[in-house]
């Protein structure tokens, strides 16, 4: 990967992002693509956007939600302890231990915690613990102390950060899906050094609040308004114990970017999708979902009166804890992937399934 490349990755990796608080990854997005990027919008929801053509009549839109999984602060007790709630899919096994960053009027650092294992009920040994159930500790001595520096409502993330382990391989927290952000702005890097096709516009949206409903995919797809898109996001990698291929198919980390089929997905952009990956030398995967997915491309192809759309992905393993692992060369590939379709759209490609 390109020094600069992997520069932007990490700081927007590294930007705490949680949905409803994503403001710190659009700020690195919007310096990253302004350098190449006819116009680069941020909206009144957030999502943020770098477009090419962004007059022109025939559209793409390309998709990768910049929120991440996190927590925002509930209650501070008499003793200065701070509960909170989780922001979008946690496994409640994962918090206890964690160091954590309260980002309110400065950043605070702190621990998740519960009474020690020797003092558990044989009961509570046996069951684990919901997040509720689970504090902060930031180090105060009571509500007042806690009250300077934290307030309710401030979000909350582990205290992690992109780390390069053997070979090609790198760990983080919120890859999910700052990669997909990553993706689609070095895509559209990558269609500007081509030329974007004549009388197409190319929108790379960063978009919010995916993790709480697909959010912001709905409302930048209304602004937008392309004819077809691509949504990208983590994909669940399979190579791990546990997850058998024969109940949720093949997806090996290296093995390059995913490629959805199933109803969520326009039969002309799949094909396109593949048509690209055979000229261009890409290895895919091919994943099926049979319905709606989980992802912003569900919103998207729902958009007005229907977006053909396409659903890329990374396979990674460990999604939603602080310690996502993906390999570098399937983000290059599925940015090559997405540029390479947004090249070969012209104004007059019809999208009608026959
Ligand atoms: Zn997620």
């Amino acid at each position: 990967m390109r020094d600069e490349s992997l520069e932007f990755f990490k700081a927007i990796v590294d930007a705490p992002s949680p949905s409803g608080f994503e403001q710190p990854a659009a700020r690195v997005f919007r310096d990253y693509t302004s350098k190449f990027a006819d116009e680069v919008v941020t909206d009144v929801h957030g999502n943020t956007w770098a477009a090419l053509n962004p007059k022109a009549e025939a559209r793409v839109m390309l998709a990768g939600h910049m929120d991440e999984i996190g927590f925002q602060v509930a209650h501070i007790t008499d003793d200065g302890l701070i509960y909170f709630m989780g922001i979008g899919g946690h496994d409640s096994m994962v918090p206890l231990g964690q160091r954590v960053w309260i980002h309110g009027r400065e950043r605070v650092p702190g621990v998740i915690s519960r009474k020690p294992v020797h003092l558990l009920e044989n009961s509570e040994k046996d069951k684990r613990p919901e997040l509720h159930d689970l504090w902060i500790d930031i180090g105060a001595k009571n509500k007042e102390e806690a009250e300077a520096v934290v307030s309710i409502g401030d979000p909350v993330t582990y205290q992690w950060e992109f780390q390069h382990l053997m070979g090609d391989r790198v760990c983080a927290r919120g890859f999910d899906n700052k990669m997909g952000a990553f993706v689609v702005a070095e895509a559209l890097r990558l269609v500007a050094e081509k030329g974007a096709p004549e009388g197409v516009g190319v929108f790379a949206v960063a978009t919010v609040q995916e993790e709480v409903g697909l959010r912001g995919a709905k409302t930048s797809a209304y602004a937008i308004g392309a004819q077809s898109g691509l949504a990208v996001d983590v994909d669940f990698a399979i190579d791990v114990p546990g997850l058998a291929k024969t109940r949720y198919g093949v997806a090996d980390m290296g093995k390059g970017p995913t490629v959805t089929r199933g109803s969520n997905i326009n039969p002309v952009v799949f094909e396109t999708l593949m048509t690209v990956a055979k000229e261009d030398g890409i290895n895919v995967q091919v994943a099926a979902w049979p319905g709606g997915t989980g992802t912003d491309a569900n919103a998207m192809q729902l958009n007005q009166s229907g977006m053909a759309t396409g659903l890329v992905g990374v396979p990674i393993r460990y999604m939603h804890t602080p310690c996502e692992l993906l390999e570098l060369r399937d983000v290059e590939d599925c940015a090559r992937l997405m540029a390479g379709y947004c090249l070969r759209v012209r104004p007059d490609t019809d999208f009608t399934p026959r």
